[in-house]
């Protein structure tokens, strides 16, 4: 992985407001060579632009400049300076020139190029965002200068090309593309390469779907089911926003080795294409990716039409994605049942994120320049400022609402805005001063806990003691009585509130009417196991287990009494597949905490469940995947190699499956996983080929895997995130000991090798997760106290930190007798 200026200087807020004050840009014309080589292309960029005179500077981050021209006189190409080329602007109309040579990144960042192991085809995408764009053309790299771009690119011509805007093959090889709208730099992309494309329409709409030509069958498979519900989407948005969709084609691009799960770029959103499915999947995995859909087209009115003027409001885009993408893909489409699976996915991930000591507000961040704002790009920015949206909803009501966003899109129309504008746009149209909710929500960092004092018949609520805050609430509490639940409505106005609970099992707001970190205490633990596997309604059921991993993770939940109900009621039980987001969390947290003879014992509930599901069902292939999981029998694993249970097929997903735990329990070897991978040679085998190896108990295993941290060979961002992920096991701590030791002097130096999201990514699967003790923190601690460590590092490296601080809390609260 290599950027050509990883010293680049990142923007400064004062900066961009600096050139947006000087500059309006007129347009862009892009012209990009992809068909050269296969390391570099050409870029050729003309900006044309009003000033009102004066220096500023454009972004640029190329291989080498070709020639550089500025309102017809040659500049020296000398002046380009970590990646800022200084400009002397004149009053009124300006033109800038420039012609370079840029690199193929490797690492989902610039333009993206990759070989597909299936058939050792090429393919290209952009990702723009955050600062890459001048990676791939010149440009004033800040959201809030807009402009019209016209792109014309050259590609070898077996290739497709699809942009912002619709584009025309003119001659071979030789692609044009109409101007587009006025785009922020961040989400200007291009995909290209020989790509499987579909097309359809919906109202008026062309719209288009491409995979890699090796995932063919999976695109054509899920078509139907894509563009449905694109379609059903537009119609809901278009309903509630009364705004149409403007930027002409809605093409979904699923690409290889994306990084994130989409990105929203206008015309062409890009999608990870894992979400297209080459094994069996449970439901869980199409509403993860339907919501996905959804969201990426939420952005297109919320963070396209209008953009947030600086980083710092990028939450409320994120927020405002999350919360609609969701509810649209609830109301409108097959999924009726998303929002139960979201509490599953994703309310901890928030949670988690606003216990670490890296907590923020979710608004109001400051940002000074665009990578520290990029830090606080997490699970606050995503899940709990869209609980937040959520509870301004029900507080003004779907009305004020929606005319609130129209108003706020009206005014905007393709240009940028703040959070004020948004909440002046709601203020208007009826929804009343919204400032103390906004202080209340918005501007408080952490949780608050909220616990029952049965004794004391009160409801405590206790804010983070670092971020003291006084937050209302306003949720329900499911209580049962035996085996009769009733929903009690609750207002906690201060630390104390009167809750008459009796002897009850309580569960606190299973419908995420709030936000906080819910406790169960030990009455409601030890009921729920006879309770817990009645219960029928999936909302509840995701609620229990909510507060179930709230109370955990603050250390007030035993791992044996979590054991306990996982074996009354193993999470594989409804189409709602809790067990895709459980059994990882079951797997990294609550088992390696757990009394001894714990896997063996959910092992056996796995196994139970699995006799007892219709063959062929989702349950039982979510049954059979915590058996593999939990399995330390490798005869057994072998025997499902050589024969699967009725009604499963050993599909590639399984197979790996059962190599990665062979592997993790030293019963495979490289030459069996070696054989394994040369038998199906495709993008997801290449992977879990790199998970397999790196998971075997060997000192080669463990320098594969550490070879790949340090960069010291340069493999694809998946391969590297699960050679980290192999890296670590239970058990296997004789081995990797001496990595616990170099992780901390050798991580400062990784930032040299990788960078942006992979350097994130890096940072956080190689930390010694198996190494429980509080030397490791002191480590951790002591590299977080290097000055120049890298952003990105330090951020990762901290939360990692207070994973382990709060793993070694649990030990001590609960020690593994
Ligand atoms: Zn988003």
């Amino acid at each position: 992985m290599s950027t050509t200026h990883p010293s680049a200087p990142s923007l400064r807020q004062t900066e961009a407001a600096s050139r947006r004050a000087l500059l309006d840009i007129t347009s862009y014309d892009v012209s990009l060579d992809l068909a050269a080589d296969a390391e570099t292309f050409g870029s050729v960029t003309e900006i044309r632009f009003e000033s009102r005179g004066g220096p500023t500077f454009v972004d640029l981050k190329p291989e080498r400049v070709i020639s550089l021209r500025f309102n017809d006189t040659p500049l020296d190409p000398d002046l380009l300076e970590r990646g800022r080329l200084p400009l002397e602007t004149l009053a009124g109309a300006n033109v800038l020139r420039v012609e370079a040579v840029m690199p193929f990144r490797n690492d989902g960042e610039g333009l993206h190029r990759s070989v597909d192991p299936a058939d050792g085809r090429h393919y290209v995408y952009g990702m723009s965002f955050m600062d890459a764009a001048p990676s791939v053309f010149a440009c004033f790299d800040q959201p809030d200068l807009k402009a019209p771009y016209t792109f014309h690119v050259r590609a070898p011509e077996d290739w497709t090309v699809i942009g912002n805007a619709p584009g025309d093959q003119v001659e071979p090889g030789v692609w044009e593309f109409a101007p587009t709208q006025p785009l922020s730099t961040y989400f200007v992309t291009i995909v290209a390469g020989p790509y499987h494309v579909l097309r359809d329409e919906h109202d008026g709409i062309p719209l288009g779907l491409s995979a890699r030509a090796s995932l063919a069958r999976e695109l054509e498979r899920d078509a139907d089911e894509l563009f449905t519900m694109t379609g059903q989407c537009f119609d809901e948005f278009h309903r509630r926003f009364g705004i149409r969709y403007p930027f002409g084609d809605y093409h979904q691009a699923f690409v290889p080795e994306f990084n994130a799960g989409a990105m929203e770029n206008p015309g062409c959103v890009t999608f990870r294409d894992p979400y297209l499915f080459p094994s069996r999947v449970t439901r869980s995995a199409r509403v993860v990716r339907a919501t996905t859909v959804a969201h990426e087209m939420a952005h297109q009115w919320f963070g396209n039409i209008v953009t947030p003027k600086w980083w710092d409001d990028l939450w409320l885009n994120e927020s405002f994605a999350e919360y609609l993408g969701n509810r649209v893909t609830a109301e409108a489409t097959q999924y009726d049942d998303a929002m139960t699976h979201l509490s599953y996915q994703r309310r901890q991930w928030g949670l988690s994120a606003d216990m670490q000591s890296s907590t923020h507000p979710v608004a109001g961040n400051g940002a000074d320049d665009a990578m520290s704002a990029l830090q606080d790009f997490d699970g606050i920015s995503y899940t709990k400022g869209a609980s937040i949206l959520r509870q301004v909803n029900a507080t003004i009501g779907d009305d004020a609402f929606f005319a609130g966003a129209i108003d706020h899109f009206t005014r905007h129309r393709f240009g940028n805005a703040t959070m004020h504008d948004l909440f002046a746009s709601w203020a208007d149209q009826g929804a009343g001063d919204l400032s103390p909710f906004t202080g209340e929500w918005l501007r408080t960092a952490g949780p608050d806990a909220i616990e029952l004092d049965r004794g004391a018949g009160l409801l405590r609520r206790t804010p983070p003691p670092e971020h003291p805050a006084d937050r209302p609430h306003r949720f329900r509490v499911a209580q049962a009585d035996g085996g009769q639940w009733r929903s009690v409505d609750v207002t906690l106005v201060g630390p104390e509130t009167p809750y008459d609970a009796a002897d009850d099992v309580i569960v606190i707001d299973p419908d995420e009417d709030s936000w906080g970190v819910y406790v169960p205490d030990e009455v409601t633990m030890t009921g729920l196991v006879t309770l817990l596997p009645e219960v029928k309604d999936e909302a509840l059921r995701a609620g229990i287990w909510n507060n179930v991993r709230s109370g955990f993770h603050h250390g007030a939940v035993a791992p044996a009494a979590v054991v306990d109900l996982l074996v009354a009621s193993l999470p594989v039980e409804d189409t709602a597949d809790s067990a895709r987001h459980l059994m990882p969390w079951v797997l990294n947290w609550v088992l390696p905490a757990a009394p001894a003879g714990s896997l063996e014992r959910v092992h056996a509930a796995a196994l139970a469940k699995l006799t007892e599901c219709a063959a062929g069902s989702e349950l039982q292939l979510s049954a059979f995947r915590a058996a593999v999981h939990t399995c330390a029998d490798p005869a057994a694993l072998r025997g499902w190699l050589d024969r699967m249970p009725e009604g499963l097929e050993l599909d590639v997903d399984l197979r790996w499956r059962l190599l990665v735990r062979l592997a993790t329990l030293g019963s495979s070897d490289r030459a069996e996983l070696d054989a394994a991978l040369a038998d199906e040679p495709t993008g997801q085998s290449r992977v879990e080929h790199t998970r397999a190896v790196a998971s075997l108990p060997t000192a080669e295993a463990k320098a594969f895997a550490w070879e790949r941290f340090l960069g010291a060979v340069d493999v694809p961002n998946y391969e590297l995130e699960a050679a980290g992920r192999g890296m670590w096991r239970g058990g296997q701590e004789s081995l990797t000991e001496e990595y616990a030791e170099r992780y901390f002097a050798e991580l400062p130096g990784t930032a040299e090798t990788h960078s942006g999201w992979v350097l994130g990514v890096a940072t956080e699967v190689f930390f010694p997760t198996t190494a429980v003790r509080p030397a490791i923190l002191d480590r951790a601690r002591a590299v977080l106290d290097l000055p120049e460590l890298d952003h990105t590092v330090r951020r990762r490296l901290s939360d990692c930190a207070d994973d382990l601080r709060r793993r070694l809390a649990i030990r001590e609260a609960f020690p593994i007798r």
